[in-house]
């Protein structure tokens, strides 16, 4: 079989324009990036109010493993596959993070004969919005410093006769914004700045993922650009010297923050190999950050489509969980079924059993046992009180044996429906009876619920995601976690959600339990406020903020070749 690349490289495009048209975009609410790429206006958003809205699926999986579950590829298959059996269907997307392309992971276009296409156009700068975030989250970082460096050089009449404000008493030992970057970067993680004679005070500070930055969470759950400015005014920068808040309207930096993102908060339109919309915008990693594409691209493929297929990062337990309990809560709009993903493979991986032989060949046991891993996540997706529809994506050394064991294993669930997906090797044709099952899903009665009322205080709100979305006993808080509850708790700030940053390896915060973890406390090692994007980032365990390159790193693969093309990306 040809490489994503090469798939997506023999492609033949439609203009996007046409997409556009056929879409129910007007020309006049389009942005044309070449003919690949458009960006949409938000003007859209007035024109299609009195609009009906689609259907709305969430696809995620079981614990993710190093093969691949295939969630993309799966999203994207059922557009196509929805749109070969006459409905209009659009997906809505993150945008991929250079890290994890030239990381491990490769790049994040779905695969095979389900690919958002042209690949290497979506898996490197699109449109170039993750440059805009890292750009307005690293202006604030310069701001803040700036402010430092002068209050301390300066009298306070100084401050007050040469800036026309008062100084905001910044304590540079409580300076909570670092920096980002869209790279795999272990050696920035703690850093030191302001060294070097009159550079300011010296104070701790590091580097995270793009992907990390509250900027991105912002950009996803905003409901239009006045929303983002007020998040964006309301985000917490620092503290003063009295333990207040310095917030980015504070320090004066929040319009030019907004005004660098006014284009990002435009979601970019590409197509589907069969010609089918995407919507693509956002990208928060699902471990560190909320995990789930914006709300804005939801809304407007809502309005001009029958189904929209949107996707939640890494396993039910991470994108899933706060796509509902963080996204639904911002944008209203709560999913109509869920998708869940899951391989024969990554079954295997998380039984916890020993791999005897090669894990492409048929192994029953291991199966049987990795099968507990889906139930949970079934259960799991199944108590929020909407259908669920298993996706088996079918590998190519996947036996038809172990296929219908495990089909007939989901009917004893209490899963709606199960269907084989054969979108990576077969594209749109691949993808029909699933697409057809995911139908019927959305036209059965649903009520959905939440985890957690947000009135509750944020100790319970956590404990409710320990119980009941991991199956922990309770929490555990050290003693920094603790401090910073009292202060978050201080600055009146109980009422925010909360969005978990664990390992996405498994249910629990230690990446090497398999299956389902059982009898364990959920330690908590830090909180972050994330005033802006409106809850309070629990950390979980040793989770980091910033990946690091390992020693066979994706970028030595690509590369260009004698006829000046990409190669190597995957
Ligand atoms: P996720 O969204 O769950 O992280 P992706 O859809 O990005 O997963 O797929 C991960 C990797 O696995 C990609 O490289 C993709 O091409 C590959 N992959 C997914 N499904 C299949 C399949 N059915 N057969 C072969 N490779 C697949
Ligand atoms: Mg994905």
């Amino acid at each position: 079989m040809l490489s994503d690349i090469e798939i997506s490289r023999q492609a033949k495009h439609r203009p996007i324009n046409h997409i556009a048209i056929k879409l129910g975009i007007e020309a006049s609410e389009l942005s044309l990036f070449g003919d690949t790429k458009a960006k949409i206006s938000l003007d859209i958003l007035n024109r299609l109010q009195g609009n009906v809205e689609g259907k709305l699926v969430i696809v995620t999986a079981v614990t993710p493993t190093p093969f691949g579950e295939g969630k993309t590829v799966t999203s994207i298959g059922l557009t196509q596959g929805l749109n070969a059996i006459g409905k209009c269907a659009t997906a809505c997307i993150r945008q991929p993070s250079m890290g994890p392309v030239f990381g491990i992971k490769g790049g994040a276009a779905g695969g095979g004969f389900a690919q958002v296409v042209p690949m290497e156009e979506l898996n490197l700068h699109l449109t170039g919005d993750i440059h805009a975030v890292s750009s307005a989250h690293n202006l604030a970082a310069a701001a803040i410093d700036a402010c430092l460096f002068h209050e301390s050089r300066l009298s306070r009449e100084e401050y007050v006769a040469q800036s026309g404000s008062d100084p905001l008493n910044i304590d540079a030992k409580q300076i909570l914004w670092r920096r980002v970057v869209d790279h795999n970067e272990r050696s920035l993680r703690n850093i030191s700045v302001g060294i070097g004679d009159n550079n300011g005070p010296v104070h701790d500070s590091g580097f995270d993922i793009t992907a990390a930055s509250e900027l991105m969470a912002i950009l996803a759950l905003s409901r239009g650009l006045k929303d983002m400015r007020r998040r964006i005014g309301r985000l917490i920068l620092a503290l003063d010297t009295q333990g207040h808040p310095i917030t980015a309207e504070d320090v004066g930096v929040a319009g030019a923050m907004t005004v660098i993102m006014s284009d990002a908060i435009e979601p970019t339109l590409m197509q589907t190999l069969t010609g089918d919309p995407c919507l693509i915008h956002a990208g928060p990693f699902a471990n560190i950050a909320h995990g789930n594409s914006s709300i804005i691209a939801d809304k407007i493929a809502l309005k001009l489509s029958e189904f929209v297929i949107t996707e939640g990062g890494f396993g039910s337990d991470m994108g899933f969980e706060k796509f509902c309990n963080i996204k639904v809560r911002e944008s209203g709009r709560a999913p109509d079924t869920a998708v869940v993903v899951a391989t024969l493979k990554a079954l295997k991986a998380n039984s916890g059993l020993e791999s005897r032989n090669d894990i492409n060949l048929p192994d029953m046991e291991r199966l049987v046992a990795g099968f507990a891993n889906l139930k949970w996540h079934i259960d799991n997706v199944s108590q929020y009180g909407i259908p669920v529809v298993v996706a088996i994506n079918r590998f190519p050394t996947d036996t038809e044996e172990e296929l219908q064991w495990l089909k007939s294993a989901v009917a004893e669930t209490s899963a709606f429906g199960c269907e084989v997906s054969n979108a990576f090797s077969e594209g749109a044709s691949g993808a029909e009876a699933l697409a057809r099952i995911v139908v019927s899903a959305t036209e059965q009665a649903s009520e959905f619920r939440f985890l957690y009322p947000l009135e509750s205080s944020l100790e319970a709100k956590l404990m409710a995601i320990a119980e009941s979305g991991y199956g922990a006993k309770g929490i555990i808080l050290s003693d920094e976690a603790k401090q910073q509850l009292s202060q978050i708790k201080a600055i009146g700030l109980d009422g925010l959600g909360i969005c978990v940053a664990k390992t996405p390896l498994s249910i629990c915060h230690d990446p090497k339990v398999k299956g389902i973890p059982k009898d364990f406390d959920l330690p908590i090692t830090q909180f972050k406020i994330n005033a802006g994007a409106g809850f309070i980032t629990a950390l979980v365990g040793k989770v980091m903020t910033m990946p690091g390159l390992g020693v066979k790193p994706g970028y030595l693969n690509i590369d260009i070749n004698e006829q000046d093309e990409i190669v190597g990306l995957a």
